[in-house]
Parts: C-alpha cells; structure tokens; sequence
C-alpha cells in the first residue's frame, strides 16, 4: 500500500546529497518508529522511509550509502558537557586510570618528551581513588618536569596539581593570600604542595588558557571528533561563555568556516552571563546559547562538597 502510494506522487525535483538505504534506521518518532532508508540535503534530513520511497530523490550527483542491513539511531545528545576542557583533555597526558603515583609520574615523565619545550602539560583528569587516597603532590613530578611547567586537573575539574615549574609562572608560593571560594594546599611550613581547589585553581588556569586561535580550533575539533567516534552529534556546553575557553567563539569561528560538525547548546556560568551582552550571541541550528548554570558548592572527591559534618578523613573541613 504504501510503495503504491509513494510511487503514485511526482518525481521530487528536490534531489538529495545523500542517501542511505538498506539500513535497519530507529526514529524515535511514534507514527513511524522504524524506516530502511533516508535521504539527506545540506545539513538537514530530507525525508525518511523505504529504499524505494527515498529514490524520489536520488539525482545525478547523489551519494547512494549502503548501510548493509546496520541499525541507525539518531545523534546522542550529551546534556552536560565541558566542550573545550575536554578537548584540551585529549591532547593532553593521560592519567585517568593511572593506577599508582609512580605511574602518574612516569606518564606525566613520558608525555613532557612528546611536545615541545614552550608548551604546557595540562589536562589529565586524574583520580587519587585509583591509587589509594593519597593526594598528589608538586614533588612526586617536580623531578621530571624541572624545567616544564604542569598543571593536570583531577576528573572532577575541582582540583587540580601545579608542579614547581607553574607556581613559579604563576607567583604562587607561601606568601599568595587564600582566595575565596578556593583553597591553596600547604604542607606545615606553609608552603604549596602544588594542589589548588576551586576558585584557587584560576590563579594558574588564566595563564594556561590564554589559548591562540589555532589552538582553540585544534581543541574543539578534538572535542568533536571524539563526540562523533562515538555517537554523540550534540551537546550542551556548560562553559559556553568562559572567557577563559571562549568555546562560543570558537564554535562560531568554525561554523563560518563550515567546520563545525556537532551542534551545541551553549550554557554559562551566572558570573559569565551576567557581564556579556546577550545580543552579541546568535542562535540557529548549530550553535545555540541560552543556558545559565550556578554552583552550590563543590565536589565530593576534591572534599570541597558542602556538608552537615566534618569529612571523615578531613577533620575540621564540611
Ligand atoms: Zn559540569
């Protein structure tokens, strides 16, 4: 009933980019769940049915895709995400499952051979869980990075470790004043054993992510690439109007250079939000804004999440 139907209309002048067909494609939409093909336009589906349905719009220069029977679902939307600190993540060192700190040493040892001497080793995402407990310290890296400033982050972007080299940088040493919302970690002398938390960790991420242009292009296709590999074709970025990141601008630079290959809600945090002119930010199909995300307090991993008691293991701290 339904090819009579189809092939009764008029030939679509309409003609398709691309069209995949022989696929087992899920929908999501109630009056059609399932379809084996569809047809695609520029950056926009064109319709979506049977093989022999969509040859209404196959033209000369049609790209015909085989999906060999695979099942398709539409793009995951990722709903919170830190678009350009992950970006920056993976093309950085690696520490997540780093699994003892003689291995959070080595890696970090190995990575700093990899890249050149002007550059700083950030990223990370590590986790003191894997290995015990015991917070990182400037010392466990100090002896391989001398000269190298780092700065690697803990997964939960709370906390992150500053060796020697970066404080230097950064003029943070005994004297620094603690900085609200933050905290400085000092060992009993008062001096800094390279952990930052909160608002304290701005003290060396405003240098660190004073990123050129080329590097913000090379972050957020990073970003987009990985999104992509698995699955992912939009996100709501939840530092959209860092001006640290400037992952709006970013997107924006990209989309007008029709390289922009995910689409992105972009959100901001309430300090951000309330200095930028809401005018000077476009919407449309690829980068949208609009979003505004407030802190409470921190996280449990980095002991800055707020608390009726003392944390077990940090007397005096809830
Ligand atoms: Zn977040």
């Amino acid at each position: 009933m339904l090819l009579t139907l189809f092939s009764s209309c008029s030939k679509n002048t309409n003609s398709a980019d691309t069209i995949v067909f022989n696929a087992n494609v899920w929908t999501g939409d109630e009056n059609q769940k399932t379809a084996q093909a569809f047809a695609i336009k520029g950056d926009e589906i064109l319709d979506i049915g049977t093989d022999e349905a969509m040859q209404q719009y196959k033209g000369s220069n049609t790209k015909m895709i085989d999906a060999e029977g695979k099942f398709i679902t539409p793009g995951f939307i990722d709903a919170h995400m830190h678009l350009m600190r992950s970006g920056e993540m993976l093309l950085n060192v690696q520490l997540r499952d780093a699994k003892s700190p003689e291995e959070f040493t080595q890696r970090i040892a190995d990575f700093s051979k990899t890249i050149d001497a002007e550059t700083w080793i950030t990223g990370g995402s590590w986790d003191q869980t894997q290995w015990g407990g015991e917070m990182p310290r400037k010392d466990w890296i100090d002896g391989v990075t001398p000269n190298k400033p780092v700065v690697v982050m803990r997964m939960d972007g709370h906390m992150l470790l500053a060796n020697s080299a970066a404080l230097k940088i950064a003029g943070v040493d005994k004297n620094t004043a603690d900085i609200a919302g933050g905290e400085i970690i000092r060992d009993a002398n008062g001096e800094p054993t390279g952990l930052l938390k909160d608002n304290a960790m701005n003290l060396l991420l405003d240098i660190i992510r004073a990123w050129s242009e080329k590097r913000k292009h090379e972050i957020l296709k990073a970003a987009s690439q990985h999104l992509l590999e698995n699955g992912v074709t939009s996100v709501t970025d939840m530092e959209g109007l860092n001006p640290s990141f400037q992952s709006y601008e970013t997107a924006d630079q990209l989309r007008t250079a029709n390289e922009l290959n995910i689409r992105i809600y972009e959100g901001a945090a309430l300090g951000d939000f309330a200095k930028v002119n809401k005018a000077d930010y476009k919407n449309d199909k690829w980068v949208k804004f609009g979003l505004v995300k407030g802190f409470v307090d921190g996280s449990l991993g980095s002991r800055t999440a707020a608390f009726k008691y003392d944390y077990s293991d940090a007397p005096g701290n809830k």
